[in-house]
């Protein structure tokens, strides 16, 4: 295994708080870990990354994700339409045509924006699982992860209950008996979940929701299962306002405090959103150590609002942060979304709502805690490599009297020139060494062309 010293760069953000979140130096990998930060000379033997003009930081984690939307971006009849009716007519319309070339094609389009990006750790959330595929969705998400060199954790979705939209032209959505979701979650994660502390794979449990998804006499069974499995469990909570009026009228409670009745809540839990939060929900989020997959640009996309992501961090939450799928945000890389959350916390609340360190921290540091992955996360010694190294000679950053932060608070396509994950390459050059990025082009055209709908197709034609 190649050794590296990375030198020369304009600065080190740790993904650290405080004083702890800069550093200054060289910063050497030795079998696949950081064995030293600081101003240090080259040993016989180590490869010299050159990190002149850039800024290094821990590869950014992506805690929630649907990689099969990559191929359902901008979908007409989806794209100025709240919650409810883009399910109804983005993935719940198309589920059904996503096959074995189109999930392929998709996971690899979102993975090479990610990578390119700086992310090295992927989580993605699949809930569609169904006899019509000829294949496993979770192998393809395994497969293609393991292409890029990714970390990648799976969550094993699906619904036991269906969930009634308009309409007879679409496919009923595909549902399981509880007992057959739990025998696939454990049996996809004995063909690819590794608990060892540097693993490259996961598996969590991860019911599309839990209100619309399960019964409720399933929650505790689910759960139970879960805890027993070892896996983390992961789903989606008050995405916007729907979720709380479900749950008050059904339940008579808020969606956390509804959880926290079933035991649904711990360290061992993240949920993507929890955009609709009261004070009180929050704080049970804080002190349980329930992680929040923040995803700033699909809430602002489809109008769901704004999460109270700073709220959290300030009670000492664990707020993590995602892109969530593509088809409900265009910008499905990393480095947009830290601009959003720098951006969107201090419209709400004053500008001294984030900083980019604090940021940054949610792309990092609040990734690793909210997946359980202890190893990464950080730029500490010890720690395993995961690393990203952004390049900052664009006409964007010039200027800057602070130039460790451009990538957190310029927004815009992010340059990479490197990456690693445990020490290994996947970023080299600025590109994905082994990816022919004109073919994935010419795929992604002709998956859409195939599985766009017909009014669609006549709409593009007509406008094109
Ligand atoms: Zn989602």
């Amino acid at each position: 295994m190649t050794d590296f010293l990375i030198t020369g760069a304009v600065g080190i953000l740790t993904g650290l708080d405080g004083p702890a979140a800069r550093a200054r130096g060289s910063i050497r990998i030795r079998q696949g870990r950081i064995a030293e930060i600081g101003e240090l000379k080259p040993l016989p033997g180590e490869r010299i990354v050159d990190a002149s003009n850039a800024v290094v930081t821990p590869g950014l984690v992506n805690t929630h994700h649907h990689l099969f939307q990559s191929v359902l971006k901008a979908v007409p009849e989806g794209m100025n339409v709240a919650l409810a009716s883009w399910l109804r007519q983005v993935p719940y319309t198309y589920w059904d045509r996503l096959d074995e070339e189109a999930l392929r094609v998709s996971a690899r389009i979102g993975l090479a924006e990610l990578a390119l990006s700086g992310a090295t750790t992927v989580a993605d959330h699949h809930y569609f699982y169904s006899p019509r595929y000829a294949y496993d969705p979770g192998d393809v998400l395994f497969e293609t992860a393991r292409d890029f060199g990714v970390r990648f954790v799976l969550g094993r979705g699906g619904a036991t209950k269906g969930r009634k939209f308009d309409g007879d032209e679409v496919a009923p959505l595909p549902t399981e008996t509880l007992a057959a979701m739990i025998d696939a979650v454990t049996a996809t994660a004995k063909r690819w979940h590794d608990s060892a502390e540097d693993t490259l794979r996961q598996v969590a449990f991860a019911p599309t929701t839990p209100t619309f998804s399960l019964e409720l006499g399933e929650l505790a069974e689910l759960r139970a299962a879960q805890k027993a499995s070892g896996l983390r469990l992961h789903s989606h909570l008050s995405e916007n306002v729907d979720y709380v009026t479900y749950t008050l009228s059904n339940y008579g409670k808020r969606p956390v405090d509804w959880l926290a009745d079933h035991d649904w809540l711990g360290r061992d839990v993240w949920f993507a959103h929890l955009v609709e939060c009261a004070p009180e929900e929050l704080k049970l989020l804080a002190e349980t150590g329930t992680a929040m997959a923040h995803c700033p640009q699909a809430n602002s996309r489809l109008g769901s609002g704004i999460a109270p992501a700073s709220q959290l961090h300030e009670m000492g939450g664990v707020v993590s942060l995602a892109v969530d799928g593509a088809a409900a945000n265009e910008a499905a890389d990393m480095v947009s979304a830290m601009y959003a959350a720098f951006s969107i916390h201090r419209a709400a609340h004053g500008v001294t709502a984030t900083t980019a360190e604090t940021v940054l921290g949610w792309a990092t540091a609040g990734g690793a805690k909210a997946l359980g992955l202890d190893a990464i996360g950080t730029l500490e010694i010890g720690k395993l490599a995961d690393i990203a190294i952004f390049d900052l000679t664009g006409p964007r950053y010039l200027g800057q009297h602070d130039r460790a932060i451009g990538p957190i608070i310029s927004g815009g396509e992010a340059r990479v020139r490197h990456s690693f994950v445990a020490g290994r390459p996947v970023v080299e050059n600025y590109v994905l060494p082994w990816l022919d990025m004109e073919q994935l082009a010419a795929d992604a055209v002709r998956v859409v062309e195939r599985i766009a709908r017909t009014e669609a197709k006549e709409k593009l034609r007509a406008t094109a």
